[in-house]
């Protein structure tokens, strides 16, 4: 039962993070003097999680064509196929342009992420902000939305003291992950209160809390360029790329990379063992002819020497993988026994480092699931169960990868999203 006092607008959008700027500045733009957008954000500020983002330096696209793109920062089929119109329709280059108008130039890296050139999230924010402003749409900070109904000619949306009478509505309420930011779900109870079903949230570009733990010393200590298996119930997912060591378990991009398929396989209740491969780039017989040929011209050399040279293991981790062997790291490589090679040579291919305890959702820097995909139409944004309603951004079933991926498809289907709503308004006037 909504009370309080009344207020009315064409367009009201839900969530004032990278999808509801985006949105809130193109519904604001195409209508102009013929219609009212209000954006409204819980948080004093809008745009906490992009303040995040990127460690503070916002990665705020990534440099490719939309198809690259979406190759590079979407695994599944289904999300790449649902992201391809917003991704065409306000491209990375888009994006860049916008944000130069602003006077926020950005750099690329050689791995293809995209940055303002000072480095600072704030810049991007403030852009996205007086974007907003200049278009006309009002901002009201500090109220949180709590319901949403359906009123047969528009939305009434429950604020407590004020609620807003609308036409269309954008929910652009983010995922479920660093709850602190604002972003808690709530567009995902009222998306289903409106009929849509909801895909579980799960972890995405999550760490992996891990048992036993791999050793406190370990903590902070990084291995580069090594695969990340992951076992559970007889099936083995990986990733390449770097891995941290953290206090809880593992981190870096090959873990955050792998978290969502995790989550998913150990969900289903089994054990998850963790192993790393600390010399992907050979077999095991081309490791143990690695180590032979060290060992020929280097015979006199401790087993630790070795390892410290010619693997990715940080030193700290050296004493590890030598207990896991039984070998004493001070051995020289000419006493090395054939087994002692072998067993080495194993447990360098398959370095075990723990069970799975919990991927945590709260700590990811996306989460999966949220409004299934087939019940938004791809190429407006328009919900297909409620009419009048859009949705963009995060708390759409999808999630990318690390690279600006994310922060890319939340302003391209926020952009959509504006741009349907505000149409729509127009089509019904
Ligand atoms: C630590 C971290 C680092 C990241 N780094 C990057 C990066 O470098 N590059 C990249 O591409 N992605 C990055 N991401 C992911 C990216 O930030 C998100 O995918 C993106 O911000 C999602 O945008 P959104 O607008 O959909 O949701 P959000 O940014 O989460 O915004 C949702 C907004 O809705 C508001 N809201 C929620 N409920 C209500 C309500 N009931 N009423 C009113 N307002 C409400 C929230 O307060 C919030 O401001 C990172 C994420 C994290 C957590």
């Amino acid at each position: 039962m909504m009370h309080g006092h009344e207020d009315h607008c064409d367009v009201l959008v839900v969530g004032g993070g990278a999808a509801g700027l985006v949105a809130a500045r193109v519904a604001a733009d195409a209508l102009g003097s013929r219609g009212v957008v209000v954006l409204v954000e819980r948080m004093t500020r809008p745009g906490a999680k992009l303040l995040l983002s990127g460690g503070g330096k916002c990665n705020v696209t990534h440099d490719a064509s939309p198809d690259r793109l979406l190759e590079k920062g979407f695994g599944r089929t289904r999300e790449r196929r649902f992201l391809r119109t917003a991704c065409y329709a306000y491209t990375a280059d888009d994006l860049r342009a916008f944000l130069a108008g602003y006077g926020v130039q950005t750099v690329v890296r050689a791995d293809g992420k995209v940055f303002p050139a000072s480095a600072m999230a704030d810049d991007v924010l403030d852009a996205l902000m007086s974007g907003v402003r200049h278009a006309g749409a009002r901002v009201v900070t500090g109220t949180r939305v709590l319901e949403l109904f359906d009123t047969g000619e528009g939305y009434l949306a429950g604020c407590g003291a004020v609620c807003f009478r609308t036409r269309k509505v954008i929910l652009a309420t983010g995922g479920i992950s660093y709850g602190h930011t604002g972003s808690t779900g709530d567009g995902l109870d009222m998306a289903r209160s409106l009929g849509h079903s909801i895909v579980s949230p799960g972890a995405a570009l999550a760490p992996l809390f891990l048992k036993p733990l791999p050793g406190r010393s370990l903590a902070g200590k990084v291995l580069r360029g090594v695969v990340l298996h992951v076992t559970c119930g007889g099936k083995t997912v990986k990733a390449f790329g770097d891995i941290l060591f953290t206090h809880k378990g593992v981190s870096g991009p090959a873990v955050l990379s792998l978290s969502r398929d995790v989550a998913e396989l150990y969900g289903q209740g089994k054990d998850a063992d963790v192993s790393i491969d600390l010399f992907p780039r050979l077999e095991h017989a081309g490791l143990e002819a690695r180590l032979l040929d060290y060992t020929v011209a280097h015979g006199a050399r401790q087993l630790s020497r070795f390892l410290g040279e010619e693997s990715p293991l940080p030193a700290a981790l050296v004493p590890f993988v030598c207990r896991r062997v039984e070998l004493d790291g001070a051995l020289r490589l000419a006493e090395l026994q054939r087994s002692d090679r072998r067993r080495l040579v194993a447990c360098l291919k398959r370095f075990l480092v723990g069970k799975v305890v919990s991927v945590p959702l709260a700590a990811g820097e996306v989460s999966s699931g949220g409004i299934p995909l087939q019940e938004i139409d791809p190429g407006t944004m328009a919900s297909r169960i409620s009419p009048g309603l859009y949705c963009c951004g995060e708390l759409l079933d999808y999630a990318g990868e690390i690279g600006g991926f994310n922060l890319q498809a939340a302003f391209s289907t926020g952009w959509l999203a504006g741009t349907s709503a505000a149409a729509s308004c127009q089509q019904d006037a």
